[in-house]
């Protein structure tokens, strides 16, 4: 199979673009090399230990080019807080060029009436819509109880009783063990300690979303805000269901769609599975499924849209032009139909992996996948996370280890690896290509076996890591990493 002709050719087709990028490349390293070669030095090391390794991690991807390319420019210099066309600095007319553009395309390419291309990264994407939520359900009908048009008009005792009033919201999210990310409320993180917080989890029997206890923990609880989303949930979700849980208890649903955003952009989720049309306020990162560069966006209805505006400088520092022009990029690219095929390819191959695994015998959280993600238990091969993950790395598979539901050995040396599609997809990995990791990845687990009573240590039977790696190399080979590209 050819590797995924977005990544690798856009926007010019042919052998032409790869020298062009090529040409482009080795003249911005020389460049960097004669300040600091460390970095220029690095830098080409970093891609050819991406070409080698068989990246199995689920939040990671390859961009194109074109999309880092954008990156590396004198957009970067500038300041610019505040918003299109009214900003705290002079001189941003190329900037709210940049900003305009992103935000059309993101608006375009997940039919959604306001987009925010300004956050850094998807945990600042989140504080944003949390900010946004706030200032919209609590702080605006405060303001307009004490008819004040702003907080500094407020007298300080009122001042103080809004402050309270703010600091005391409630929000319940996806927990942790089952696939939800820190910011939906997990207690050492800032979202656990700016909000009251409660956790919805999955079935213990079949390991799947149970809506009626979201809908019964919705129902005592009453949060103000309803998050959905995962990182490490192998599953569709039903946003329509969650919006009218949400609905029933007077919540603000807000949806992370971090992981997945390249399956809705792919139009591989859609109806009651694209969480756009049925959230309040939607948040991703542009880096993993999405295939852009690292960073975040907003996706808000037209009732959050004025204060999610208002997330730089209320919450986020002056925007990174170079990468929000990144994401443009990215996200023009997402609007072509090759997009759809790749994205529909992911969800393909995350089922090629799964079904690789079942006819092998392992288990699997919730038995399958239907997104991007394979959550295997690995202590049916005895092992725990962290011994499965060290000797997958050793036989040159890239992967992390995750906790799963109720898991015996916590969430630091875990029961899970998590796997995911989107990365060799862009390779061009297929259906066939994923089989033979499921293969090599139950070959390096039959063959370890803890040392002693340690949860870390383990012990690798001979020949395996090269046994391994040599088949790993034969299928990158067949799969090249931007290719043509030459340093
Ligand atoms: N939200 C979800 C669901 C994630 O999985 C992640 C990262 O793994 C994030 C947010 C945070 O993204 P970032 O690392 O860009 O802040």
């Amino acid at each position: 199979m050819a590797a995924d002709p977005v990544t690798t050719t856009a926007p010019a087709p042919g052998a032409e673009y790869a020298d062009t990028a090529s040409a482009a490349y080795r003249a911005a390293l020389q460049v960097i090399e004669s300040v600091e070669p460390r970095i220029a030095a690095a830098t080409r090391k970093e891609l050819a230990d991406q070409r080698d390794s068989l990246k199995l991690i689920a939040s990671e991807n390859y961009a194109s080019p074109a999309t880092l390319l954008t990156m590396g420019t004198w957009l970067s210099d500038k300041y610019a807080e505040g918003t299109i066309g009214h900003r705290f600095y002079a001189g941003c007319q190329n900037v709210d060029t940049v900003e305009s553009v992103a935000a059309e395309h993101a608006r375009e390419l997940f039919g959604s009436p306001y987009a925010y291309a300004q956050p850094h990264s998807g945990i600042d994407a989140n504080l944003v819509a949390f900010w946004a939520i706030l200032a919209t359900r609590i702080e605006a009908p405060e303001l307009a109880a004490q008819g004040a048009k702003h907080v500094n008009d407020l007298s300080e005792a009122d001042w103080e009783k809004l402050r309270n009033k703010l600091g005391n919201q409630r929000l319940l999210g996806m927990s942790l063990d089952a696939g939800g990310h820190l910011t939906h409320g997990f207690r050492p993180n800032i979202s656990g300690k700016m909000f009251h917080q409660r956790s919805y989890g999955t079935d213990p029997e079949t390991g799947l979303l149970d809506y009626d206890a979201l809908a019964a923990a919705a129902r005592e609880f009453k949060p103000l805000i309803i998050v959905g989303g995962y990182s490490a949930y192998p599953r569709r979700i039903n946003f329509a269901k969650m919006r009218e849980i949400a609905d029933e208890v007077g919540a603000t649903l807000m949806v992370d769609m971090a992981h997945f955003a390249g399956l809705v952009a792919g139009k591989v989720f859609t109806g009651d599975e694209d969480p756009v049309p049925h959230a309040h306020v939607t948040t991703t990162t542009t880096h993993k499924s999405l295939r852009g560069p690292r960073g975040g966006l907003v996706l808000a209805t037209e009732e959050y849209a004025p204060a999610v505006d208002k997330g730089c400088p209320m919450v986020l520092g002056g925007p990174l032009s170079h990468v929000m022009a990144a994401k443009a990029v990215a996200l023009a690219e997402a609007r072509q139909p090759a997009f759809q095929t790749y994205a529909q390819r992911v969800a393909d191959n995350a089922k090629a992996l799964a079904d690789g695994f079942l006819k092998r015998g392992a288990r699997l959280v919730t038995g399958g996948t239907d997104n991007h993600i394979v959550l295997l238990d690995v202590t049916s091969f005895g092992l725990t996370g962290r011994q499965a993950e060290s000797a997958l790395l050793d036989s040159g598979v890239v992967t992390n280890r995750n906790s799963i539901p109720a898991d015996p050995n916590g969430a630091w040396y875990t029961s899970g690896i998590r796997f995911g599609t989107p990365a060799l997809t862009t390779r061009g990995f297929g259906a066939a290509d994923f089989d033979r990791v499921a293969e090599l990845v139950v070959d390096v687990l039959t063959n370890t076996s803890p040392e002693g009573t340690s949860k870390a240590k383990y012990k690798l039977a001979d020949g395996t890591a090269q046994r391994v790696h040599a088949a790993a190399a034969e299928l990158l080979e067949a799969n090249p990493l931007y290719p043509g590209l030459t340093l």
